[in-house]
């Protein structure tokens, strides 16, 4: 058993801010935190988008506190840049990550420390900051007749690109910014798409600007603070109306029909009798915060969400949740680090007073 003042579980771009943080604050790898990760390279999720999300199709990519990111060609993959970034990150800033270790539980320890069980060993923690991302956790959501379909269903976390859907009839479905990607990627190489969303898409005209940035965290940090799960960020920003959006809905790639009503062995029908044949259902349809392994806890409020303040957790203040809700962006994951390392500080020193 290692004992450490923090862990974080999570190196992706909330984790590494955190680390950075905790750095800068006096902590020491190793001695005083723990970076834990389980997948097999620097990049947190970025490592496993598809090659076609290349560094210049990436709207909005912050740079990592401490360390700009300059030079990318546009036209590599996201997956690559970002990957070799983070790796010169957290060797310039000595952060230590240790991966693969998968984190599968975190548990309540006597004199009130929490043990952080792992695939490789057990730690002992004072607090814990978790940025496990979403990208462990895609959401499907279940029609009836969907197993009897005879084609094939994939998640966007499965998707490697639009070429193994040439000459295929596909079905996309979801309304967000992943969703609408797959849809003006596959144009060109399906023999057919069908857009379908639950709720008619909003577009955005004009600049993202600070102001509307505030606007949207605030309306996600108000449910987080109030025990519900967050939304997806598109769902208060809206889909920004770019120039490839403008081309996709004046050709009629970004056609949108409302959800189907049932999947059948050869595609999808609606309640009024409509129906669309297709060889592929390409689930567009979100993540959910990967939180599993702090069930033990039971951070959870009815309303299924953890109640947040900032980024600590109301129900207990040891634990904080950075690249959560609200801070679920990449310039947001920079500044959630910043603070929870800022709050624990506050709650360890508390704890363990300087002797007079
Ligand atoms: C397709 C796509 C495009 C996006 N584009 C943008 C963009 O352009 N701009 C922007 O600001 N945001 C974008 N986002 C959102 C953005 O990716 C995030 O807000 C940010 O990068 C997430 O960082 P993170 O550290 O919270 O999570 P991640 O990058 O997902 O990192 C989480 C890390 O935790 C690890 N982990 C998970 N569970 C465990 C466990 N149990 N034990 C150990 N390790 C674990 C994972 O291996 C991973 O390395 C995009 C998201 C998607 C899906």
């Amino acid at each position: 058993m290692r004992e450490v003042e923090v862990v974080v579980v999570g190196a992706g771009q909330a984790g590494l801010s955190s680390a950075y943080h905790l750095r800068r604050a006096g902590f020491e790898p190793d001695r005083d935190f723990a970076v834990l990760d389980h997948s097999p390279a620097p990049g947190g999720a970025w490592q496993f988008r598809w090659p076609s999300l290349t560094y210049g199709k990436v709207h909005g990519m912050h740079a990592l506190p401490g360390m700009e990111l300059t030079g990318a060609d546009p036209a590599r993959p996201s997956a690559e840049v970002i990957g070799a970034y983070f790796d010169r990150y957290e060797h310039a800033f000595g952060l230590r990550v240790r991966r693969p270790v998968e984190v599968r539980a975190v548990r309540e320890s006597d004199g009130g420390r929490l043990l952080v069980e792992t695939s490789a060993g057990t730690w002992s923690t004072r607090a814990l900051i978790n940025a496990t991302g979403t990208w462990d956790h895609p959401f499907w959501p279940r029609y009836p007749g969907q197993e009897t379909f005879r084609g094939r269903q994939l998640h966007t976390a499965q998707y490697a690109g639009p070429e193994e859907f040439a000459g295929r009839r596909a079905v996309v479905v979801g309304g967000g910014a992943s969703g609408t990607q797959h849809l003006l990627e596959l144009a060109p190489y399906a023999a057919a798409t069908t857009w379908v969303t639950r709720r008619p898409p909003v577009f955005r005209d004009g600049p993202f600007d600070e102001e509307a940035g505030r606007a949207a965290v605030a309306l996600v940090e108000e449910r987080v603070r109030e025990g519900l799960p967050p939304r997806s960020v598109v769902s208060v920003t809206g889909l920004p109306l770019n120039d490839a959006i403008r081309r996709g809905l004046a050709d009629g790639v970004l056609d949108r029909r409302p959800m189907f009503d049932r999947i059948t062995p050869d595609g999808v029908e609606w309640r009024d009798g409509g129906r669309v044949d297709a060889d592929v259902i390409l689930w567009a349809t979100g993540f959910r915060a990967a939180l599993g392994h702090l069930a033990p806890l039971r951070l959870r409020e009815p309303g299924g969400g953890i109640r947040m303040e900032g980024t600590r957790a109301v129900a207990d203040p040891r634990i904080h949740l950075v690249g959560y809700g609200p801070s679920a962006s990449t310039i947001g994951a920079n500044r959630a680090g910043r603070a929870a390392v800022r709050d624990i500080g506050r709650l360890l020193a508390e704890e363990r007073p300087v002797a007079a």
